[in-house]
């Protein structure tokens, strides 16, 4: 059975994500760090939808925890194989590179980029040996334009980007799709102190995006339908 793998699938954006795939007919590995509530909470949804979901505890950043963990659902799923992966878990440490430290630079990095990397590179095998698969980085706004306050985030999502277009063409002829997504303003935890009656008046459709809206577009990245896109980065972000 091909299953869908959503790390930060607790909350937010990734919550959404899993509730999307699982209407779409895949069971659902919902990958989260610390926030176990919030990841069961994601399993009730879709439970309570009819899906099937199962919770995957592990640090995206951690090579020891990803590959313990992977290894371990690998060996007790011998018939099944994650088919579907969404490298979307995140975090933002914001501060002007002049005043940032080591370790705001380091998290940022080990998360929005390693992560993707040791996620990405335990599950390629499975699908490049069945002969389809479908990665989908959740990158950002800020990896593209850059902004300022997050060099850390910035350069972290654009490493993202550029992987994303250089595995594509790896793993084409093997029916593996790898794309990229990048939202703009979209109402989660990770926005939730920022200030958006003024930061809307940026955005031309006037408001912060939905994390519904961002899971629609993942779920067509997702689809068969989408077979003949890949290496593409798509923004969502209300035409900023
Ligand atoms: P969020 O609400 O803060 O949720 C972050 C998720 O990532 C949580 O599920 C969290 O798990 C998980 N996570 C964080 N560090 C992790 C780690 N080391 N290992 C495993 N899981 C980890 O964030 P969001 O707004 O939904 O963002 C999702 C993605 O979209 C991120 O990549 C973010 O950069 C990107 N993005 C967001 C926006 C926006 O406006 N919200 C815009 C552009 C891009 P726990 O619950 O266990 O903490």
């Amino acid at each position: 059975m091909k299953y869908a793998l959503v790390t930060g699938g607790s909350r937010g954006i990734g919550r959404a994500i899993c509730l999307k795939l699982s209407e779409m007919g895949y069971p659902v590995l919902i990958n989260y760090q610390s926030n176990k509530e919030a990841a069961e909470e994601t399993k009730r949804q879709i439970e309570v939808n009819g899906g099937k979901a199962e919770l995957l505890a592990f640090n995206v950043s951690s090579i020891e925890d990803v590959d313990n963990v992977l290894s371990k659902w690998m060996e007790n799923n011998p018939e099944d194989y994650i088919a579907i992966l969404i490298n979307n878990a995140g975090i933002r440490k914001d501060t002007m590179m002049v005043f940032m430290k080591n370790q705001q630079w380091e998290d940022v990095i080990n998360t929005n980029l390693n992560g993707f990397f040791y996620v990405t590179r335990r599950l390629l095998k499975d699908m490049i040996t069945k002969r389809y698969g479908r990665i989908i980085n959740i990158v950002s706004l800020s990896g593209l334009k850059g902004l300022p306050g997050q060099t850390n985030y910035s350069a972290a999502k654009a490493a993202v980007i550029g992987a994303t277009k250089a595995l594509a063409q790896e793993v084409s002829s093997r029916k593996i799709t790898v794309n990229a997504v990048a939202p703009g303003f979209i109402i989660t935890d990770m926005t939730k102190e920022l200030d958006e009656k003024t930061l809307k008046n940026l955005i031309p459709v006037r408001r912060f995006g939905q994390p519904e809206e961002v899971a629609e577009l993942v779920g067509f990245l997702a689809s068969d339908k989408a077979g003949y896109i890949t290496g593409e980065v798509v923004s969502i972000n209300g035409g900023m």
